[in-house]
């Protein structure tokens, strides 16, 4: 509300009577009505008020962290009652996120070992994963990391769709993983990983779809568009984690894989990110840490929100 309406000489009776009512902070709405009626709608300030306050909207968040104490990018000065393309860039658009494996596939051996066609080949349903030394799972870390990038990009006015949110059994296998972004009809979609390489390596790198076209699987039409994804995933997550290049990957922070069913068989632009290295050390550490997996999910969504309201290309490098 307004407590500052404009008032003019002229109009005691009606001016008094509203200061007076505003002297009572939760009657000043009231009070400027009566003082609006009184007016007569006569005055040269248009309303400055609606006749009726909408509710207040606020953005569709996930839980945070208490220590992570803003997740959604503030637009200072901005009404929050006239969301406008500025606030809500990605109002309208899917978003596809798949946090890698499930916390409970070391239970389900016999589902997840179950070959599937990934179109050039079979391959397990899906895998346990990795873990730290100290027993933080890949699985819990890629649903975490997953669930605070769906609260940035829903603040943003995406629909973000999730392949598996703990409420599944086991699984999804990956050709499944696949599927459900193609039927959301995703315009992106990242699968996010941690990786379980030899200690000494460190760092992250994305994963390209390399060109397929075998039985089910065709990814010609995504090759290029997925390879801007990715290109912006490095450079975004990088910026936002400070994560290195991993060092066991040939080119900086960047793969391309023909041997991953959720690539082979997307139909929507798709990557994954291998965030770090479980096994290692330092990696490690900063993983199992909620403020930098914070920042790990800044960083995919940075990304994904350039991925989808730019068109300029990162160079590779
Ligand atoms: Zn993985």
């Amino acid at each position: 509300m307004n407590s500052t309406t404009p008032h003019r000489p002229g109009r005691s009776a009606a001016f008094r009577l509203t200061v007076l009512a505003c002297v009572l902070l939760p009657l000043c709405f009231a009070g400027w009505l009566g003082w609006q009626a009184v007016a007569g709608g006569g005055s040269e300030h248009p309303p400055a008020l609606p006749a009726a306050l909408p509710p207040a909207v606020t953005p569709t968040l996930g839980p945070l962290d208490p220590d992570t104490p803003s997740a959604t990018p503030s637009t200072p000065g901005a009404s929050a009652t006239a969301p406008d393309q500025h606030q809500q860039p990605l109002s309208g658009r899917t978003i596809l996120l798949d946090p890698g494996h499930n916390t409970a596939n070391g239970r389900h051996s016999a589902e997840i070992n179950r070959q599937v066609d990934i179109g050039n080949g079979h391959k397990e349903c899906d895998t346990t994963g990795t873990e730290t030394d100290a027993g933080y799972t890949e699985a819990e870390y890629t649903l975490d990391v997953v669930h605070r990038a769906r609260a940035i990009l829903q603040g943003l006015g995406a629909k973000v769709v999730l392949t598996q949110d703990g409420d599944r059994p086991w699984g999804p296998c990956v050709d499944e993983r696949a599927r459900i972004g193609n039927e959301a009809h995703a315009d992106a979609a990242v699968s996010v990983h941690g990786d379980g390489a030899p200690a000494s390596g460190s760092g992250f790198h994305v994963i390209m779809p390399a060109r397929v076209t075998a039985g089910k699987a065709d990814t010609s039409a995504i090759v290029a568009p997925s390879r801007r994804l990715g290109l912006l995933l490095r450079q975004d997550f990088k910026a936002a984690t400070g994560e290195p290049y991993a060092d066991y990957i040939a080119e900086q922070g960047l793969d391309t894989r023909s041997d991953l069913g959720g690539l082979n068989l997307s139909t929507v632009p798709k990557v994954f990110i291998e965030c770090g290295n479980m096994r290692n050390s330092g990696d490690a550490k900063r993983m199992t840490d909620p403020q930098w997996r914070q920042r790990a999910a800044q960083g995919i969504a940075d990304a994904l929100t350039a991925y989808l309201t730019t068109t300029g290309t990162p160079v590779a490098g």
